[in-house]
């Protein structure tokens, strides 16, 4: 039996939909949509921004809500992820969503440039999301876009802020954060096991990166993360045309490497998380 691959499809990011990219989606039913498409392709994990009107990404709880309830419906036991991410929303917006109880959300454990800002994240911040997601009974996925992200995690482990197994997820290819560099995965990875033995891990290169981090995680043992959030193009000249085929880029890979797409039972087991409840 080959090991599972958990996919995580990232949809919608808060670059906004051009005349180009027609794929992302952006409302909340071109968003159910689209996950569905990915769920049905192999993906196990949807992370997940939602937006304005006016494309903005939007700390709107409603949507987060309405998104939610579409994946559980019509995406059995997919495990939903909520952005907590920064582009665009104050810090006091960020886990104002949180009380929706998703089964897990994103939670970067400093701050780093990310090409044109800074991604602000106050240690008082992280501490307020990390207690937020702990009195939800939300699963986090620790975001290292820098190593000291990792010491970060390992330390707010050892006070109890971050339940164990703790999910983590290597993020390169943004610029001014980590390139990717196979030998920064495998520090990071050596440092992981030292540190935090019990951890998982994804990682996910953005850009023309993508495939690059799909295929050493694969070798490596880690899981994947893929999505227009990451990648509107497959290489530099084609376009994506969905969510959906990214994620079937990732599926057919796995064989590869000995490797399948995790089914949602397999997810949920590898991650520690509750099986899914059924929905009416
Ligand atoms: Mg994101």
């Amino acid at each position: 039996m080959t090991e599972p691959c958990i996919i995580t499809v990232a949809i919608t990011g808060s670059v906004p939909r051009k005349e180009d990219t027609p794929a992302v989606p952006v409302t909340v039913s071109e968003q159910i949509e689209s996950t569905h498409e990915a769920f049905e392709a192999g993906a196990t994990i949807v992370h997940v921004h939602v937006r304005d009107e006016q494309q903005r990404p939007s700390s709107d709880a409603d949507k987060f809500a309405a998104f939610q309830d579409g994946v559980r419906k019509h995406c059995p036991g997919m495990i939903v992820q909520f952005s907590t991410g920064g582009r665009g929303r104050a810090a006091e917006e960020r886990g104002s969503m949180l009380h929706h109880r998703p089964d897990m959300a994103s939670l970067a454990t400093g701050s780093v440039n990310f090409p044109n800002m800074i991604y602000e994240n106050h240690p008082e911040l992280v501490r307020e999301l990390a207690e937020r997601m702990l009195e939800y009974g939300i699963k986090p996925e620790i975001e290292i876009f820098d190593l000291a992200m990792l010491y970060a995690a390992a330390r707010m482990a050892g006070e109890g802020l971050l339940k164990a197994p703790m999910h983590v997820q290597f993020v390169f290819g943004l610029k001014n954060a980590l390139p990717p560099r196979r030998e920064i995965l495998e520090f990071e990875l050596a440092e992981l096991k030292e540190l935090i033995p019990d951890a998982t891990w994804t990682a996910a290169g953005i850009g023309r990166s993508q495939l690059e981090l799909n295929r050493w995680a694969l070798e490596l043992g880690g899981h994947c993360r893929t999505g227009l959030e990451d990648n509107i193009r497959f290489d530099k000249s084609r376009l994506a045309a969905s969510n959906a085929e990214l994620v079937a880029r990732v599926a057919e890979l796995c064989g590869e490497y000995g490797r399948h797409p995790a089914s949602v039972a397999e997810a949920r087991k590898t991650l520690s998380m509750a099986p899914a409840t059924a929905v009416a």
